[in-house]
């Protein structure tokens, strides 16, 4: 049985639990059976951590040449580098005695002082002159600009931050509590804080109304596609005159699944093509950055060759319009099929792969929002090759469809104006979505879901047979609008794309490169892992400017279908809730991640979509 590392009343650097910042605690005592020890932070709280969390103070000694990481492991010294890069794996030979480490109290000064628990400091950038200024809390000095700053000392309110971490973890500080002396006797301690272990990987806060909610989910979305799709072959899609059912039996045909398979392999092999550019990923929990290789746009424009080599030798593409219940039903089943698979490998994934927001432990609900956050088969990316591949190309080739079948059914020699602008709209958000392919890399679904049924269903059904569905109206349903009324609506969609446009790209080039000389006009909340918050430009507008030009351009794409009916508006209606939702979670998610920076913003920043409105 291994003997404890660390003595009694000895210094050294605790982990904070769920974060990788380190401070300086005194060891007070050690639970053989639990093999966790208790450590005192400078400010009173004690907690109870496991070896693992705590390092010697030695091996944040900063190295003499500069160091760009803000990781406290990579401040280790060099012999010791190699083996000590996650830091809860304290390399061989470190083990000190308190005798031993008062030999480096010197040392020891010059490289705590700035990491006790109301001052940790993350060298993020190169060295300049402004190193020197803390964040105290104050509104002028809270913001730096984007590339004048360079490194960032962080003083979190040690307060907050302690509350909010104790909430997290149910915990509470020793100081706050009268019953000092009762709840943390030796036994009382192990049984208060041994949730920290597990918790800090458990999802604790289930989302979606919980288990009922996300049952009703699984139900309810594959539901309202094919309500949608029936709804809209209707010749009164009216909302209260309800589609008679189809036989079940018209809903499945083999030939369909086929072309689904193929499609879906079709993707599959573009996307290994050795073409395009291989990217690094943001750096996951563990630091690891996993590799992505960019050429989605290529993708797209071999499916366009080869749909063009299909017209060219007259294959009826409206087949798709024929039959698209048929592959509605057969791209839901792969859908399942594939979540199956996905739950089932993610049961052997090991801890730090899961995603934080799918291991609640619940299967419906691990298996809804994804228990495995990158899984890969080799090195494909499931679930970056469905976010923007089969079900986004094939968003547009339905559309093409069904211009198409417009063209054939109302004997045009053109498409309507109505149906162009549907098609050419929504073809453009398609193609900048693959051409900034990098850009999904920053977003919350890659970073953060898990790759479950959600993902997979929209990805593969939802995006596909629901987004098409003003060019599958317009088929039924034409409108005859003017060129004045054209106009109107594509200034409004250019709007709407450009909000959307510059919001994403100024985000995504300040995470990827915060020194980015075009971004030098921008100011920034520093926050205390390393990030900044951007407060000036789209960013400093409202919370999620690039929701508010998603929801612009999305009503820009009904507006064409006239308004003889709601239906075409399902999805300015349906975004508009999504959105709202998913900026409600993002923002709950910030709040853990920021703290006190988040409020900060927030309060500098006081709209999230709508500005003067929500
Ligand atoms: P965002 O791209 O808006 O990313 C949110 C993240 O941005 C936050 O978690 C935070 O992450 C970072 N962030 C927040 N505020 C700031 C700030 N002030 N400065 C710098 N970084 C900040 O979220 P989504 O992934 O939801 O959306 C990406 C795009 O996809 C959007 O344009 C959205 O409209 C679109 N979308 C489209 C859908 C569709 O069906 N058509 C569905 C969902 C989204 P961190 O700090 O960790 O970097």
């Amino acid at each position: 049985m291994p003997s404890r590392k660390f003595a009694d009343g000895e210094v050294v650097m605790g982990r904070w639990p769920g974060s990788v910042l380190y401070y300086e605690v005194q060891v007070t005592s050690y639970d053989d059976v639990a093999h966790l020890y208790t450590v005192k932070y400078k400010d009173g709280t004690e907690l109870a951590l496991k070896e693992s969390d705590i390092r010697s103070q030695s091996s944040f000694k900063p190295r003499k040449s500069q160091s760009s990481s803000s990781s406290p492991s990579r401040r280790s010294s060099s012999r010791s580098r190699s083996r000590s890069r996650s830091p809860g794996r304290p390399a061989k030979g470190r083990r000190r005695s308190a005798s031993q480490s008062r030999e480096h109290k010197d040392d020891k000064k010059k490289t705590m002082q700035e990491t006790s628990l109301a001052l940790p400091v993350l060298v993020l950038f190169k060295p300049s002159e402004n190193n020197t200024k803390r964040y105290n809390g104050e509104p002028e000095s809270t913001e730096k600009n984007a590339t004048s700053c360079i490194i960032l000392e962080q003083k979190l309110k040690p307060d907050l931050e302690i509350k909010r971490v104790l909430e997290q973890y149910s915990l509470r500080p020793r100081k706050d509590d009268k019953k000092k002396e009762e709840i943390y006797s030796e036994k009382k301690t192990f049984v208060a804080v041994k949730p920290i272990e597990k918790v800090s990987t458990k999802t604790k806060e289930l989302e979606f109304g919980g288990r009922i909610g996300i049952f009703m989910l699984i139900l309810l979305l594959p539901a309202t596609v094919f309500y949608l799709l029936l709804m809209c072959k209707q010749d009164d899609p009216s909302l209260l005159n309800f589609p008679p059912l189809p036989a079940l039996e018209s809903l499945w045909d083999w030939r369909v699944f086929g072309v689904c398979l193929l499609w879906f392999f079709l993707q599959a092999a573009f996307y290994l093509l050795p073409v395009g550019k291989v990217v690094e990923g943001l750096p996951l929990s563990s630091g690891r950055k996993l590799q992505y290789r960019i050429n989605g746009f290529y993708a797209f424009i071999l499916t366009a060759a080869a749909i063009g080599v299909l017209l060219y030798f007259e294959f009826e593409l409206h087949y798709l319009y024929d039959h698209l219940m048929q592959f509605a039903v057969s791209a839901a089943a792969f859908a399942l099929a594939l979540s199956i698979y996905l739950y089932v490998r993610s049961l052997k994934a090991p801890e730090e792969e899961l995603a934080p927001s799918g291991n609640s432990g619940y299967f419906i609900y691990d298996f809804f929002t994804g228990h495995e956050l990158n899984p890969r088969i080799g090195s494909f990316d499931l679930k970056y090759f469905c976010e923007l591949r089969p079900g986004l190309i094939g968003w547009v080739v339905i559309n093409l469809a069904m211009l198409l079948a417009e063209m054939k059914i109302h004997n045009l020699s053109v498409p309507s104006l109505s149906m162009i602008l549907v098609n050419s709209f929504q073809l453009l958000y398609v193609a900048d979505a693959l051409w900034n392919e990098e850009a999904v890399l920053t977003t919350m679904d890659i970073t953060h879901d898990g790759f479950g049924f959600m993902l997979a269903f929209g990805d593969l059904v939802w995006v596909p047979f629901v987004y098409s569905l003003q060019a599958f109206y317009l088929v039924g349903h034409p409108i005859t609008i003017t060129w004045p009324v054209a106009a109107a609506i594509t200034v409004l969609n250019c709007i709407g794309y450009y909000i959307f446009r510059s919001a994403n790209s100024q985000k995504n080039n300040f995470r990827r490169n915060p020194a980015d000389p075009k971004l030098a006009n921008l100011k920034f909340i520093p926050t205390a892992t390393g990030k900044g918050l951007l407060v000036t430009g789209w960013w400093g507008f409202v919370r999620h400017p690039n929701y508010l030009g998603d929801i612009i351009m999305a009503l820009a794409w009904s507006l064409p279908c006239g308004f003889n009916h709601i239906l075409p508006y399902f999805y300015v209606i349906y975004f508009i809730c999504l959105l709202v939702h998913r900026e409600a979670r993002d923002e709950h998610h910030c709040k853990q991640k920021y703290g006190l920076a988040w409020e900060r913003y927030c309060q500098r920043v006081p709209y999230r979509i709508f500005p003067y409105i929500y």
